[in-house]
């Protein structure tokens, strides 16, 4: 009995370790200096006494290299083989990772999508995690061993090679994680975490420590493209806070410099808005003189969405003689798609179409706005100071999105961070 509390508390003891997941992002692998910068991290993370799973991305510029073979055989190529194709960069990185811990004296082993397995539905090309089998990795990392994944792919039931759409290493990344019971998953990218707003265009935009899954969810589908949406939706519904940092620092996860992604609930110092979002390339449509009785934006969303076009800001002006008119934005990656279905394949009477090209969507995100008001005029007032028009308005619980001309985008970015105090108060002095 004596001998058995003693082992259970030695049990509890090696509980004490963290288990780990680490993921590193293309940059953060590009060659192979990099890849054995990244392999000093884990060593440091594994002598801390962590258990360690790294996730991998293919080099950067290798999946592209790899997408554009594809459509150079044939723009139809079956989607199938594009996934036996461009999986392959990730399988690379994995077997470099391994070897560069080796080479350091930490113990490591290469586990591919099928290995484990990882399993997901057959929708080739953007396939779903369904189920990851932990058994073997669980006992890899029990004897201290790094296990390393590469991340994007993944086996469907017919035993044929996925691939979990662009970016999807960072989806790879926390669903191990969630699988794992993780206590934390970094992903190690070639920016330091995530900002007020696009650095690049606010000089002093500031780090945010913390952030909500839903504030990130937000930040994440408006254009900072720091994570791929698909995992911040993973990480809220399994709880595995997410830590983004960068690759190129001295710092490892366990510093925890980076910012987290968490639950609200963890976020003492919530803030009213907590960045400024947007999102260039954007179109707006105008479908004008529709007939207004139901079944209309069924009628004419419907197509769109079976084509799938990425459909957003819907707004339905006020009927005047029975008619209306139904505006939504579009990537303008997808307009000639969508003005296609618009003709093609829409059953409905209408008067005309209006295009604007050139728009840009500027958004004010933030969980504190569910219990401030005043934000929303905040944002009017600012702009209309600047002279920027709003074509259309959105609004969520914790976000307001705006439509404007796109050439306004970094000035009303900028003005709105300021308007809302998110300078970094060192980078102003
Ligand atoms: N290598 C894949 C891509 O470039 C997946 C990833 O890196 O997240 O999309
Ligand atoms: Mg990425």
């Amino acid at each position: 009995m004596d001998k058995l509390r003693y082992k259970n508390k030695t049990l509890k003891e090696q509980k004490i370790m963290a288990v780990i997941v680490a993921k590193f992002g293309g940059t953060s692998v590009a060659d192979i200096k990099r890849i054995e910068s990244a392999a000093d991290k884990i060593k440091k993370e594994v002598e801390a006494g962590n258990q360690v799973a790294v996730v991998v991305s293919a080099m950067s510029g290798v999946t592209n290299k790899l997408v554009d073979y594809c459509s150079e055989i044939s723009p139809m190529h079956d989607v199938r083989e594009y996934d036996t194709v461009v999986s392959s960069g990730e399988q690379i990185t994995a077997g470099l990772m391994a070897m560069a811990l080796q080479k350091i004296g930490i113990s490591a082993r290469s586990w591919l999508g099928w290995q484990i397995p990882i399993k997901t539905n057959n929708v080739h090309g953007k396939a779903r995690i369904e189920h990851i089998d932990t058994a073997e990795i669980k006992k890899r990392l029990d004897i201290n061993e790094v296990v390393v994944i590469p991340g994007f792919q993944g086996i469907t039931e017919q035993r044929r090679i996925s691939t979990l759409g662009r970016g999807g290493s960072d989806t790879s990344a926390v669903a191990v994680a969630a699988a794992l019971n993780a206590d934390r998953c970094d992903i190690y990218t070639d920016v330091d975490g995530v900002y007020t707003a696009d650095p690049r265009i606010v000089s002093n935009a500031r780090k945010l420590h913390k952030v909500s899954y839903e504030e990130m969810l937000e930040l994440a589908s408006l254009g900072s493209k720091v994570l791929q949406t698909r995992s911040v939706e993973m990480g809220a519904k399994s709880n595995v806070p997410i830590q983004v940092l960068s690759s190129f620092g001295e710092f490892i996860g366990s510093d925890r410099k980076g910012t987290l992604v968490t639950k609200e609930e963890d976020i003492v110092e919530q803030e009213v808005v907590s960045g400024i979002a947007h999102q260039k390339d954007e179109a707006k449509i105008t479908v004008i003189g529709v007939e207004d009785v139901p079944g209309v934006a069924a009628k004419l969303f419907k197509p769109l969405a079976d084509a799938a076009i990425n459909v957003d800001m819907i707004v339905q002006n006020i009927s005047q003689d029975g008619l209306t008119d139904m505006t939504f934005t579009v990537p303008r990656t997808d307009l000639e798609r969508a003005k296609k279905v618009l003709k093609e394949n829409i059953d409905l009477k209408y008067e005309d179409i209006a295009i604007t090209e050139n728009v840009a969507k500027v958004s004010v995100v933030g969980i504190g706005m569910k219990s401030h008001a005043g934000v929303a005029n905040t944002m009017f007032s600012t702009l209309a100071e600047k002279g920027i028009n709003i074509q259309v308005i959105s609004t969520s619980e914790i976000k307001i999105s705006v439509l404007i001309e796109q050439d306004y985008t970094e000035l009303a970015v900028r003005s709105l961070h300021a308007a809302y105090g998110l300078e970094d108060q060192q980078k102003i002095m």
